[in-house]
């Protein structure tokens, strides 16, 4: 059996025309997950993104945290998803403190939103996600809490995936990928501004809240996945920044790829 990775949205932050903030989707026979839901959401628009959402039985979007670059596509759940019901699985209180429910109909309500989330033209059902294994659309979906700017989680989808964004590097993330075939992590910088005195600044505040790009190879490394895909790529950085960030993670970790928005890996 095969499921195919798209990552609609590979910029963190600010949307720019070639990289979209953070979303992603995973198609699978029952159903299709779609993770985050920054402005990359907006992709699924594209024609050939049709048949993914119009013939999926059921819908799961996974939320890693609540961070505007990752939940702005919420308000454009109705133009994919109209009349229908959509699973929305938000980490549970024990996990931020904050009750999803509240935090997302205060997000999505007048003045921030024509109609408020019980208005919406579509059944969203938001479900907390607690931390440990779940069965959701007929795979095993485990969630982990990282350590992040504001606490957020990885998912991690049967032995295909990992979708681990917005976090500091973390030991525990190696384990929690172990043996998966695709690790979609966070690189927020390259990780050479640790040796330059000039720049050692930006690695120290990036890494309260953020991972480089070595870091995630050497997680990938220590996790023997097959791939690794770079997200949350810094739009403040130019493509040649995102190319020498590519060649010094596939020093540690050769299989590594960043990709454009609306590319597929096939699971
Ligand atoms: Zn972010
Ligand atoms: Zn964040």
């Amino acid at each position: 059996m095969t499921a195919n990775f798209t990552l609609l949205g590979s910029g963190g932050w600010i949307p720019t025309a070639r990289r979209e903030t953070t979303c992603a989707i995973l198609s699978l026979p029952d159903a299709l997950f779609i993770f985050d839901a920054g402005t990359g959401l907006s992709r699924l628009l594209e024609e050939r993104f049709r048949p993914e959402y119009e013939a999926a039985r059921e819908v799961h979007l996974f939320l890693s945290h609540y961070h505007l670059d990752h939940i702005a596509g919420l308000v454009y759940l109705p133009a994919m998803f109209k009349g229908r019901t959509v699973h929305l699985h938000a980490p549970a209180a024990q996990i931020t403190g904050e009750d999803p429910r509240e935090i997302i109909s205060n997000i999505i309500r007048k003045p921030y939103n024509p109609q408020a989330l019980d208005d919406l033209p579509l059944d969203l059902i938001i479900e907390p996600l607690a931390e440990g294994e779940h069965a959701i659309g007929g795979a095993s979906v485990q969630v982990r809490k990282q350590i992040h700017a504001d606490p957020s989680v990885a998912f991690r989808v049967n032995d295909w995936l990992v979708f681990a964004t917005d976090t500091a590097d973390d030991p525990g993330t190696a384990t929690f990928a172990r043996g998966a075939r695709l690790l979609v992590h966070e690189a927020w910088i390259d990780g050479i501004e640790e040796q330059d005195p000039a720049t050692e600044q930006i690695a120290r505040e990036a890494y309260v809240a953020h991972t480089s790009a070595r870091q995630a190879a050497a997680r990938a490394a220590e996790a023997e996945v097959d791939e690794l895909v770079l997200c949350h790529l810094n739009p403040l950085r130019g493509d040649a920044y995102h190319e020498r960030m590519l060649a010094s993670a596939r020093e540690i970790f050769p299989g590594t790829r960043i990709l454009e928005d609306g590319e597929t890996v096939v699971l």
